[in-house]
């Protein structure tokens, strides 16, 4: 039975982000320290225990799943379990972010599970500057896996650019160009400090939505736009072109008064808001002797009363947040 979930200040929460591994076949710099320790085995979800939840999530009041990570079609047998998942009665969308490496491999199969909108981080259409970033990534597979992601005809390509100072703002243009001239739309996120980095300065680095708009605005005309996703972007549309442009902006446009998030770790930890640390642990639930999936649900709408009314992120502290974004599930 699907009923809505309220949390204590009146917001209904329909939108869950559910992270499939904290693995990646990048170590983008701020995202992850260069040399990571993931997660053993024995402490990830198994696809079976991913299903569950989903089936859960779905049972008590959860409509639209995005699934995250890490990568999360590095993730082996994925394709399972988005198949599995795309197939719930009472989910209304199931969508997914991903670096686009994988993509020629998987755009079409992703497609035909009717996954009609996908996410694809890129931050440079540098070769050079694309390695510095994601320090293992190569620029190439994932251009293809762009074009994959067009030719298989999904109903909305969104690229998400995370833009440092002095290290990728001078392309903000050119990735605009890139995103108008595909007719899909692109999203600058301001950079969060999850994780203690030291490859740079998160405050130095910080470049705002408001900077990143005049830098846009030397070029082209925004007038912003109705266009909503489940997201936190806010939308303007660009003049002769059918992208829209989208910005988050964690730090400079607090948009927790309307959120409708939540994330699940692949740890199994329910995460109630991205910059606080309150948490539900579903994995001792899913892993219980006798698994009761009431439990479960019972779990995931108790979970309401602990939802924070808002994040507070301040660069010039240590982060509070010792999560890194790709455990997080971003
Ligand atoms: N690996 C996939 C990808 O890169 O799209 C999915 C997971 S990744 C954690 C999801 C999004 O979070 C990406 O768009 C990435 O750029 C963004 N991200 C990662 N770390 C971030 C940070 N510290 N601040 C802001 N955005 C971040
Ligand atoms: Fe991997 Fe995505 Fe994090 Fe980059 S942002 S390291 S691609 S999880």
């Amino acid at each position: 039975m699907n009923t809505a979930l309220i949390d204590s200040f009146g917001r209904e929460i329909n939108y869950a982000r559910l992270s499939v591994t904290d693995r990646c076949d990048f170590r983008c710099v701020y995202c992850m320290a260069e040399k990571m320790t993931f997660l053993p085995k024995k402490d990830v979800l198994s696809l079976e225990e991913l299903y569950q939840t989903a089936v859960a999530l779905i049972a008590s009041g959860i409509t639209k799943i995005r699934l995250t990570g890490g990568e999360p079609l590095i993730r082996n047998d994925i394709m399972w379990l988005i198949k599995k998942i795309s197939q719930l009665k009472g989910l209304e969308e199931l969508t997914l972010t991903t670096n686009g490496s994988q993509l020629v491999k998987y755009a079409e199969q992703l497609r035909a599970c009717g996954i009609k909108r996908i996410n694809i981080s890129i931050d440079t259409l540098d070769a050079e500057k694309f390695q510095s970033i994601t320090r293992t990534g190569k620029l190439q597979p994932v251009l293809d896996g762009i074009d994959a992601a067009i030719d298989a005809g999904f109903e909305s390509i969104k690229l998400n650019s995370v833009i440092l100072k002095n290290r990728n703002d001078d392309e903000i243009i050119s990735l605009i160009k890139f995103a108008k001239k595909r007719s899909i739309d692109i999203a600058f996120i301001e950079e969060m400090p999850l994780g203690d980095i030291i490859e740079h300065d998160r405050l130095l680095a910080f470049c705002s939505s408001e900077e990143i708009r005049q830098i846009i605005e030397q070029e082209f005309s925004l007038t912003p736009s109705d266009k909503k996703t489940n997201g936190p972007a806010r939308y303007f549309s660009l003049a002769n072109s059918y992208s829209k442009i989208g910005f988050i902006s964690p730090h400079s446009h607090n948009f927790c008064g309307d959120c409708n998030r939540i994330r699940i770790t692949v740890e199994g930890q329910l995460l109630l808001c991205l910059g606080n640390e309150h948490a539900v642990d579903l994995r001792a639930l899913l892993r219980q002797q006798h698994y009761d999936p009431s439990q479960l649900i019972q779990a995931i709408q108790n979970s309401m009363k602990i939802k924070p009314e808002r994040h507070y992120f301040n660069l010039a502290e240590q982060p509070q947040i010792v999560r890194f974004m790709n455990a997080t599930g971003g």
